[in-house]
């Protein structure tokens, strides 16, 4: 039960936002509530806000209440910033999109809410890119990047948020706007805010009179630096405007929310060249750095022995790694320019500056991509490789610290006889030895009283080794976060802390926003409210919650992401474990049945962004399965046994519901059958005019020409059962699909008892385990005759089968898709002649897992002017939930009639059941590839 004053914030709020986005549910809280730290919160209100008036709304409420209140953006922060036990503001998925590019690229401004990748995706046309580039760029939002000065492995100290933002638009603790590029904006603020000026002024004066700590701070930011907030602010600029803009910026959501940031772009090199360069020992390496920072050098990437060890099976790890000694330690070189003379020259340079330093193994600098990106692949790779190497039940915690370059290598040495001191055996280090940034990942059992006592004292011999020896950075990009909010004075001593203090006062006087970040006088913070990683199940037990699945999963927004769909298991399974709360554990249970379950679409996206590719979508077919009924069970394998019958009856049903449709009309038949689903209490399907028409009986073909002209072709139950929709010209794929084959010259060989045959995949997504693999069987037993043993290509007409057919049958059997099928069997064989349109494709969930993007794009230009590809991750409809739980698929397709251009004619995709959703959603009709490709050839 909320107290009094959250309820009366509901009840102000209530005003301002729709009630849909004021959450208050166990389920939820917890599950929105968690970020990638170590710690758990869980707010007691979420708001998702989708603009300015609405955050404004929040704070005014919440600042009239006495109530705290923390901003979220994607929720990738890893120490425990990006929590709170009162109210959580999370940028909703509708606003904060809005972007604009200078004709020249050199500038962008960028809504809070927009991924640092997209912005670079809409800068790579001019050649340009974002500055930051922590890691998690995939996945950050602009809002999160600039408010932890995020950065990565090229940005250094200059291309970071602090280096290169140029304008932003805040909104302050009492609501005020402030717009630093506007300049009627900044006069106003100087005028409505005179004293907060004349304060900052005033700090801003005290601090720069002071020589020691101008001197201390200048060269502290001399290396990466994200402890405390940014007090360089204070010195290196003189208008209180640009003081404040740049205090905003590593300010952790403390000091006010950030909804517009404007960038000064850098440009992309046009050619790089890497090379993994292996010295004896890490002391070497780091003597090393010397050298290269007198090079054209854009990244060096340390990896320690115990580093190399983790990754030296990879691919495209050279083989000789594996025989080097223990103490040899690596560094990933990578030198860029704008043309290959200028770069062949910087590579020489460094080989020539190498030539007498003494090195565990020769070194090359490939330009070759793929290489290159393999070796980077596998730096990337090291963290995720310590998360699924540690024990299950632990969490990872990583750490973040920078020294001067000159202290690193004493600095590497220390470190390395702590982890043996406290037995933290096999943690690896890795960082960008550029900016003395190092990164290491400890694992622990927070369930264990002894295991955070070590932790804790092995922190505070961290923060001597790193403040009091070499006068470091305890957090060098993560932000300061719970974690080392305790140790902020001892870094930065006791003058330059109380600046910090005052920052804080004059921003928030009442300190409401994020409080316990940045600012925390509890020498404890750092170990209290630690998350409990309980083990759930193997499937998922790895997870450590960074929520990079997240941009791919498609439930995301409208009911839970993938992490929050295991954030919510691990809590049954920890409260199940325990017996605490039965009460909790099944309202969890209740509410995950709706949130968690049925809006999954088990196309297992999260699995292609997770860096430990966890496929949550098979956590959830899992569960599926343990809650069958046996009634459902038994449906399902009389379902299995008859697909003939079940086809037939199906074909019959759509053909009544279109001669419903005809004798009705659209608009007659919509409100008759949306009545009925609601009189059903939605346990009707929901019907559209997109529906299809009923399929014809296909019948199979005699053999006549020889083995090189044939074919295999297994058309999926739903293309035997749905043909086109209402009103189309075409007739059934089944009979567009002979057609094509028969013009290219193949002769069409059917699978015995064709109309038995299933993939399985529809029983699969349900959680029917044994009905899947007897379908699965009988298919490729079926296919392995008619293939005569796989030596016969074998086409399915929709991708989604033909993925799950990969995953399930005989590896001897030759299996494509449509769009594989074309550009290998068809595109050789036929003309094409392009139509003058301009069509939309949609590569389908099951395509993009094959990588087939570029190849249903290459298809697709051979058969139209102009190809359009719409920004939409899963269309949701995931088999026959676009039917069963149409919001899915309303949420999977909210924008594409904005992305689509007016002048598109139609749409094309591998999947009929996607084709039906993304016509009702989009207004255009879509269909299989295949009607296309026998369209525009000869
Ligand atoms: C595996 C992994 C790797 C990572 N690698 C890096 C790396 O290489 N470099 C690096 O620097 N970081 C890294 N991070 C940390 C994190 O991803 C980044 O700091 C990222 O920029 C956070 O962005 P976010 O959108 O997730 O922000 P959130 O975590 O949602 O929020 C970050 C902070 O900003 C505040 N905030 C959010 N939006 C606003 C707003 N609109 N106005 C005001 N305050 C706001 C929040 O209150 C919070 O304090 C990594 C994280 C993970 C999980
Ligand atoms: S499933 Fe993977 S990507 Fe998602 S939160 Fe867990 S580890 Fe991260
Ligand atoms: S399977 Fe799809 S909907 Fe389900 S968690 Fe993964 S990405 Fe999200």
């Amino acid at each position: 039960m909320l107290s009094e004053s959250y309820q009366n914030l509901l009840k102000q709020l209530a005003a301002h936002i729709p009630a849909s986005r004021l959450i208050t549910d166990p389920l939820r809280t917890l599950a929105y509530g968690t970020d990638a730290s170590f710690y758990r919160l869980i707010p007691k209100v979420i708001v998702k806000v989708e603009n300015e008036t609405e955050v404004r709304a929040v704070l005014n409420a919440c600042r009239e209440l006495k109530i705290a209140v923390t901003f979220r953006a994607a929720g990738t922060s890893l120490s425990g910033q990006a929590i709170s036990e009162s109210v959580l503001v999370l940028l909703g998925i509708e606003g904060w999109r809005d972007y604009r590019i200078s004709p020249d690229g050199s500038e962008i401004t960028l809504g809070a809410g927009i991924l640092g990748a997209d912005a670079n995706t809409y800068l790579a046309p001019y050649g340009k890119k974002l500055g930051p580039d922590p890691a998690s760029i995939n996945s950050a939002k602009i809002g999160g990047i600039v408010s932890n000065n995020a950065c990565g492995m090229a940005s250094g100290v200059d291309g970071n948020s602090m280096g290169t933002v140029t304008g932003m638009r805040i909104i302050f603790a009492d609501g005020i706007v402030l717009d630093t590029r506007d300049e009627d904006s900044r006069k106003a603020f100087l005028d409505r805010r005179k004293e907060m000026v004349e304060r900052i002024v005033t700090l801003a004066r005290r601090l720069g009179s002071d020589k020691d700590a101008v001197a201390r701070i200048k060269r502290k930011y001399q290396i990466k630096n994200t402890t405390g907030y940014s007090v360089n602010a204070l010195i290196d600029f003189k208008d209180p405007i640009d003081i404040i803009q740049h205090l905003l910026i590593g300010s952790e959501g403390t000091l006010g929310f950030i909804s517009q940031v404007t960038f000064r772009t850098l440009d992309t090199p046009t050619h790089s060249a890497t090379g993994l360069m292996l010295f004896p020992d890490i002391a070497k390496a780091c003597e090393a750095v010397w050298i290269l920072k007198k090079c054209r050098v854009s990244a060096a990437e340390l990896m320690d022995r115990t580093a190399l060890r983790s990754v030296q099976d990879k691919r495209g790890m050279p083989s000789y790694i594996k025989d080097l000694v223990d103490e040899v330690t690596a560094l990933l070189v990578e030198t860029s320019a704008g043309d290959g003379a200028t770069l062949q020259k910087q590579v020489d340079d460094i080989k020539a500056r190498f030539d007498d330093f003494p090195m565990a193994h020769e070194f090359e600098f490939s330009t070759d991509p793929v290489q290159a990106d393999a070796l980077w692949d596998i730096r990337k790779g090291l963290f995720p490789s310590a998360c699924i190497s540690r024990p299950k039940g632990t969490t990872v915690i990583i750490e973040d610290i920078a020294v001067p370059i000159g202290d690193l290598k004493h600095c590497l040495l220390d470190l390395q006889d702590l982890f043996k001191q406290y037995a933290y055996e096999e943690t690896i280090i890795w960082g960008h030895v550029f900016d003395g940034n190092v990164h290491f990942v400890l694992s622990l059992d927070f369930a264990d009283p002894d295991q955070i006592k070590r932790y804790q004292t092995f922190m505070e011999d961290i923060v001597a080794l790193v403040v009091d020896k070499y006068d470091g950075s305890l957090k060098a990009e993560h932000g300061t976060g719970r974690n080392m909010a305790p140790f902020v004075r001892q870094e930065w001593g006791e003058s330059i802390y109380d600046v910090m203090r005052e920052i804080k006062d004059i921003f928030d006087p009442e300190h409401l926003i994020n409080p316990g970040v940045v600012i925390n006088d509890d020498p404890q913070g750092h170990i209290k409210n630690l998350k409990p990683m309980p083990r759930a199940h193997d499937l998922v037990d790895v997870c450590i919650e960074c929520g990079f699945c997240e941009r791919n999963c498609m439930s995301h927004g409208l009911t839970l992401s993938a992490r929050q769909r295991i954030v919510i298991y691990r809590e049954m399974a920890r409260l199940a474990a325990s017996g605490q709360d039965p009460l909790r554990l099944e309202r969890l249970k209740k509410d995950f049945e709706y949130y968690g379950d049925r809006t999954c679409a088990v196309d297992g996206l999260c699995a292609t962004s997770c860096p430990v590719e966890i496929d949550t979508g098979e956590l959830i077919k899992e569960q599926r399965q343990g809650q069958l009924t046996p009634t459902a069970r038994y449906i399902a394998d009389h379902v299995g046994q008859n697909m003939g019958v079940v086809t037939s009856m199906a074909r019959v049903g759509l053909g009544l519901l279109d001669k419903t449709h005809d004798l009705l009309g659209t608009e007659r038949m919509t409100a008759l059958t949306s009545r009925m689903r609601t009189l059903s209490g939605d346990r009707l399907p929901l019907w559209m005019p997109a529906m299809p028409t009923a399929a014809r009986l296909v019948v199979s073909r005699s053999v006549t020409r020889n083995q090189a002209d044939k074919v295999v072709y297994f058309p999926a139950c739903i293309n035997r059962t749905m043909g086109p929709a209402r009103g189309r010209k075409t007739g059934p794929l089944t009979g567009t699909t002979e057609a094509l084959l028969e013009k290219a010259g193949y002769n069409i060989i059917y699978p015995q008892r064709m109309e038995k045959l299933c993939c399985g995949m529809p029983f699969a997504s349900k959680g029917m385990a044994a009905i899947t693999e007897n379908k699965a069987r009988e298919l490729g037993e079926a296919l392995l005759s008619a293939s005569d043993g796989g030596t016969i290509p074998v086409l399915c007409d929709m991708s989604p089968c033909l993925y799950h057919m990969k995953q399930t049958l005989d590896s001897r059997l030759r299996l494509f898709e449509p769009i594989e099928f074309c550009l290998e069997f068809l595109v050789p064989r036929l003309t094409f002649n392009k139509l003058h349109e301009t069509i939309v494709i949609h590569t389908v969930c099951s395509a993009k897992k094959m990588s087939l993007e570029s190849d249903f794009k290459r298809l697709a230009e051979m058969c139209a002017d102009k190809v359009v590809t719409v920004d939409i991750t899963c269309c949701g409809f995931a088999g026959d939930r676009g039917f069963t739980v149409p919001e899915l698929n309303a949420h999977g397709l909210r924008d594409i009639k904005s992305l689509l251009p007016p002048d598109v004619t139609a749409g094309f995709a591998t999947s009929r059941t996607c084709e039906i959703g993304l016509s009702y959603h989009s207004g255009i009709d879509f269909q299989s590839i295949l009607y296309l490709v026998d369209r525009c050839t000869r």
